[in-house]
């Protein structure tokens, strides 16, 4: 389709809302506005869906363009309540076989837990117990606990190995190292574990799952489109958005123009706000003080398993692999039969002068004295560095930034830049895009 025949299309089809960005958040978002009819129009700068929420086949493997087929809290927690209730999709997210298992320095075995209230006997010490029964006390209060985790840690005399413990969980679940993140925030996560119980994968895993919301909105009337990129959000004429203007791959001189009521964007806070076209001198303070969490991870191809369950594995004694799980055990056909995907995730040490090259070699080093047998019966399939433009989180787990933007009326924001407390990854944005849906709804039949 050559340029103008673009543009009358999307003239012609004349959105409500239009999504920068086809990540799990837009895409989402458009099916819940398409489920309230409201006529949605998704545009992707590349030429596939699902961000770092979907898979690449290598070699007949689901490889993960991010996430590991993992949903945190499994069907019970937000993003699993919005698929089976909302959207009504069928796909099944299977329960891990643990809620969580731990391999300590020096022991052979790993310890494997089945419900979170053993949580107290996943640490191998007594006294390490009795410590973290001085933090239980501390759940009711935690909205109130700003502090950082490293701090408390310190001031209740947690041991080395209680650090490690709290290390492996921040690192695996939010990419950060202790005195990256509040006391309040991890408990908060504690609470949501509670609350809706542990992680889960669903059948054919991520890029099943997204293409299936896809349909979902197609079948609502809605229109995706890969390969369009937005270069500028106009907000040149005051509180709202006048026109998006987008480009198409390969076509840097021409541009689209779409007028809709509505804007969400799914480009993360940084990009959006560098899009619009006048920016308020604080925002633009705020987008500078604004950290991506950075990290890496590891896919490997094995013959037999290493884990032997679907569980997700922690390292409390690592300096860099935080955790690592085996997504296939629950979905076999995110390999050839047969066939495992282990998927180790790497945290990298914000201190310190070393590259990330470094201390990936490092990490790599630290996950073959874990599992030796990975050099023997695995191959590599992928190396993944999550950096500046491509990152672990957008912000900080424990950073609140409100979705809307609050001098254009008609444009808010989803993603991972935006979780409420104590949800994390795909849990908090899916949180997320149940209030602005919401909020969006009310605008549009106010509004119009
Ligand atoms: C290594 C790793 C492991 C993870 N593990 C898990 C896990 O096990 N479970 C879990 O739930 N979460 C996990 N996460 C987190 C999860 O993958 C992300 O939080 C989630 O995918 C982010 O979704 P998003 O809505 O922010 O969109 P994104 O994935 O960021 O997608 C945004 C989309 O917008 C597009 N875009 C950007 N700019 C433009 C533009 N100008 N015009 C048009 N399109 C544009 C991008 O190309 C992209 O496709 C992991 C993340 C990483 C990196």
């Amino acid at each position: 389709m050559n340029y103008n025949e673009l543009q009358k299309n999307i003239e012609k089809f004349s959105p409500d809302v239009l999504i920068a960005g086809a990540g799990l958040g837009g895409l989402l978002t458009g099916a819940l506005l398409s489920k309230r009819r409201k006529k949605v129009l998704i545009v992707e700068r590349l030429s596939r869906i699902g961000g770092r929420f979907t898979a690449r086949e290598i070699e007949g493997y689901e490889v993960p363009t991010g996430a590991l087929h993992l949903i945190p809290h499994g069907k019970r927690g937000p993003l699993g309540k919005i698929l089976r209730k909302d959207l009504k999709l069928r796909t099944p997210i299977r329960k891990l076989h643990y809620f969580s298992c731990w391999k300590w320095k020096g022991e052979q075995k790993e310890r494997r837990h089945q419900i979170y209230q053993d949580i107290f006997r996943m640490l191998p010490e007594q006294n390490d117990r009795l410590t973290l029964l001085k933090l239980a006390k501390d759940i009711p209060l935690r909205n109130k606990l700003t502090r950082p985790l490293n701090e408390y840690l310190s001031t209740i005399r947690a041991s080395p190995r209680l650090k490690g413990f709290f290390s492996a969980i921040t690192g695996f679940s939010m990419g950060l190292e202790n005195h990256q993140v509040t006391i309040g925030e991890v408990l908060e996560f504690f609470n949501s574990l509670f609350k809706y119980g542990r992680p889960g994968v669903p059948r054919g895993g991520l890029r099943f799952l997204i293409k299936e919301i896809n349909n979902y909105i197609i079948k609502r009337g809605g229109l995706v489109l890969t390969g369009i990129k937005v270069v500028e959000l106009d907000n040149s004429s005051g509180n709202n958005l006048k026109q998006v203007i987008l480009k198409a791959r390969g076509h840097n001189d021409d541009h689209l123009s779409v007028k809709p009521k509505v804007v969400i964007s799914n480009m993360g806070p940084i990009y959006t706000i560098d899009k619009l076209t006048d920016i308020p001198k604080r925002i633009q303070i705020i987008k500078n003080r604004l950290q991506v969490v950075m990290g890496a991870k590891i896919v490997y191809s094995v013959k037999k398993t290493i884990l032997g369950h679907s569980g997700v594995t922690f390292f409390p004694d690592n300096k860099w692999v935080k955790g690592c799980a085996e997504p296939t055990h629950l979905a076999p056909e995110l390999a050839p039969k047969g066939r495992h995907l282990f998927i180790a995730y790497i945290t990298f040490q914000e201190h310190g002068s070393n590259s990330h090259g470094y201390q990936l070699k490092k990490a790599r080093e630290e996950l073959l004295s874990c599992y030796p047998a990975l050099d023997k019966i695995g191959e590599e399939l992928s190396i993944q560095r999550y950096g500046e433009g491509w990152p672990v989180n957008w912000v900080r787990q424990g950073i609140y930034l409100q979705p809307k933007i609050p001098f254009v009326e008609n444009l808010w924001m989803v993603g991972d830049g935006f979780k409420p407390p104590g949800l994390v990854m795909s849990e908090g944005i899916a949180a997320t895009v149940k209030t602005v849906t919401n909020q969006i709804i009310k605008y549009l039949d106010k509004a119009f």
